[in-house]
């Protein structure tokens, strides 16, 4: 009967009509920000409906995930020496994309740099997805294993885009391969350590880490991610968080063209047969992202863009489930799974600060769009070319004063209006239920390329978002434009004020 279920030859029975089987608690705390975050228990109980009838459960698809993939690049790293007591010029807490970045290119301009990291060998677990103008600019073509002409976004069942703007997937393995290689030859030290603290005297830092190791630096970046480890914020963090749940599987099937991504799929008649579900993705929609490899290899990721609180995963698995079953997606086997939780939005870390950051630990994730990697990787040279500049500098800076330059280069002005204006966004978006979230992407792909473009990859300052957001409004239908005008109004208030608030 449910292919999921058949593949892997374990029938679950559930009631015809079914919400939670547990009451399932929200995510609303920045405790649950980590990927690697884990529900329940992976094995299914069959259970019984009053109907006896026998319907798909995520428990049922979570049996195909293979345990743990962990895997670990196969480097040899210079390890740093805390026998020898060295001030480094830099020490960077964190390897992810954000913090090897910057390491790379401190180090390449002759400074001495520690990375720290738990796991500074593994390849990174997430699947990151970027347009492919986006990694052309940065030279890092190679760093792309799939590449796809152009996007599809599936607004309802009979209105389709088709963007044509292509889309990549990001080589993991090749890019951390490629950035380790150049901080080795450039002479970067490694630490395989959690921070746990930092302490400040006036012309050097010390890092504390948990294996008893304190690691002495001029600067210190923070890239930490979402665990935000060192990085201070005044105001409440109150963001909006992005859930999605991701398979990479091998299919019998699927509908899609491999010659396209699926970015956004907003149909909603697979649950045409769960009333309840159905609701619930009315008020909170989700839609579906695929990678389609090929005929019968496919990355399907259904996804919560934006939501205060967070939508439970297993809310989400389910919804996915339905999905996979109505569009015929017979999964075979499963190679690694995903859980996504982005925070989006809330404020800005103080500004300055004596640590300094990059990517999510700074605020960097776009509010609208949960998307980060490219434009941190863009960022990376600007916080590196100010470290060096300031503390290679004949007028050398040092501590607090070198961390406001760096600060001020990473968020001036035009960018911190600008992600003010992309919060307003994500503000608008958790008000919109399914219909009112179709007719703001209806409209938005119907924009001049150049405008949803420049959107998405963070490349639009304030005149020209204000242009965007007349374009937007012209494009729009006319329930559209009321709705937009009723839950917009307060956020935009808000964001007018922030804006007034913000000087330079
Ligand atoms: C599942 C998922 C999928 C995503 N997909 C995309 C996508 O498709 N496209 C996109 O643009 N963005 C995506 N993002 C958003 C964003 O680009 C990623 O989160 C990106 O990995 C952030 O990079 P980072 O270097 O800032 O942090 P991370 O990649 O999270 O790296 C942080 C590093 O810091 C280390 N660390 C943490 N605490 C400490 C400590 N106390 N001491 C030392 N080291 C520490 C961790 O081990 C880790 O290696 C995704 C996010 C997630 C969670």
């Amino acid at each position: 009967m449910d292919t999921l279920l058949k593949t892997h030859n374990k029938l679950e029975f559930l009631p015809q009509v079914h919400g939670f089987l547990q009451k399932e608690g929200n995510l609303s705390s920045s405790k649950h920000q980590n990927q690697n975050f884990r529900f329940g228990s992976r094995k299914s109980y069959p259970k019984r409906g009053k109907s006896g009838c026998v319907k798909a459960s995520s428990s049922a698809l979570l049996e195909l995930v293979p345990e743990t993939k962990k895997e670990n690049l196969d480097f040899e790293l210079p390890m740093y020496d805390p026998s020898k007591g060295l001030v480094v010029d830099l020490a960077v807490v964190g390897g992810g994309p954000a913090g090897l970045a910057v390491a790379q290119q401190v180090s390449e301009a002759g400074l001495s740099v520690c990375s720290i990291d738990p796991y500074p060998r593994l390849i990174w677990p997430n699947n990151y997805g970027v347009w492919v103008d986006e990694f052309e600019a940065m030279d890092l073509l190679d760093c792309l294993d799939s590449t796809w002409s152009g996007a599809a976004v599936f607004i309802d069942d009979n209105v389709k885009k088709d963007l044509g703007r292509p889309y990549g997937r990001v080589n993991r393995k090749q890019l951390k391969s490629k950035m380790l290689q150049k901080c080795i030859s450039n002479g970067v030290k490694f630490h395989q350590a959690k921070v746990i603290k930092v302490i400040h005297e006036e012309s050097k830092s010390l890092l504390i880490c948990n294996d008893g190791v304190t690691v002495q630096a001029s600067v210190v970046l923070d890239a930490t991610g979402f665990s935000r480890c060192l990085v201070q914020y005044d105001k409440p963090y109150n963001p909006g968080y992005q859930v999605a749940y991701g398979i990479l599987a091998e299919v019998e099937e699927h509908p899609f063209d491999v010659d396209k991504m699926v970015f956004m799929d907003w149909r909603d008649s697979h649950l045409n047969d769960n009333l309840e579900l159905k609701q619930r993705n009315s008020k909170i929609p989700t839609f579906l992202y695929a990678m389609p490899f090929s005929k019968n290899r496919i990355f399907l990721e259904e996804t919560s863009l934006v939501a205060r609180p967070g939508l439970p995963m297993k809310d989400i698995q389910e919804r996915m489930v339905a999905r996979l079953k109505h569009l015929g997606i017979k999964v075979k086997s499963i190679e690694e799974d995903e859980h996504c939780v982005i925070p989006m939005g809330g404020p800005l870390p103080v500004l300055p600060q004596r640590v300094v950051g990059i990517g999510g630990t700074a605020g960097m994730v776009h509010p609208s769009t949960g998307y980060m990697v490219a434009r941190t990787l863009a960022a990376a040279p600007t916080v590196a070319n100010s470290i060096v500049q300031y503390l290679g500098s004949e007028r050398k800076l040092t501590g607090d004063e070198l961390s406001v330059e760096v600060w001020k280069n990473l968020w001036p002005i035009e960018r911190r209006r600008q992600r003010e204006f992309f919060c307003f966004g994500m503000d608008i978006l958790l008000k919109l239920d399914l219909q009112g979230t179709r007719r703001f992407f209806n409209a938005f792909f119907d924009l001049e390329p150049r405008y949803w473009h420049g959107f998405l990859s963070s490349r639009l300052f304030l005149p020209e978002l204000i242009f965007f957001g007349l374009s937007l409004f012209s494009h729009a239908s006319n329930t559209s434009r009321i709705e937009i005008m009723a839950k917009g109004t307060l956020p935009l208030a808000n964001m007018i004020g922030n804006l007034i608030r913000d000087g330079d």
